[in-house]
């Protein structure tokens, strides 16, 4: 079961994204954990169970296979504030979902259905069903 928070694990595309993302909110004077990159399909499951199946809250609605975290296409962060992981702070989460959208990549706390603030992801256009079936970000 594998559920990376390393970098080298997104895409190649991705991952230059995301130490960019990170190097602009250090810019801005804040720091940035990074959460989770890469699920495989087993990781994922055992997610979705959270909530369901299993005790905690729901955290995802997709099971392996939905998620652009399978695809190595999304990664998760949150703030640290002194020095903790700071899951509470939506003024500095709404600060880092801009600079992550001056990237160009996607910041799932403007989705309307789930929304997530720790959520980023860039896809290069390609749709979940174009993963599914193979393509990859050009
Ligand atoms: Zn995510």
């Amino acid at each position: 079961m594998i559920n990376s928070r390393k970098l080298e694990d997104l895409h190649p595309v991705v991952e230059r994204m995301c130490r960019e993302f990170i190097a602009e909110c250090r810019k801005q004077d804040i720091d940035i954990l990074i959460t989770s990159t890469y699920r495989d399909n087993e990781s994922q499951n055992a997610i979705y169970a959270q909530g369901r199946t299993k005790a905690g809250p729901r955290v995802t609605n997709a099971k392996g296979g939905q998620s652009f975290h399978n695809y190595r296409c999304a990664f998760d962060f949150v703030p640290i504030v002194n020095g903790k992981a700071d899951w509470t702070n939506t003024m500095t989460f709404r600060k880092c979902g801009d600079i992550a959208k001056q990237l160009g990549l996607e910041w799932a706390g403007d989705w309307v259905h789930f929304k997530e603030l720790a959520h980023c992801q860039y896809t290069g256009g390609l749709k979940l069903a174009d993963l599914q079936s193979g393509k990859q970000i050009a």
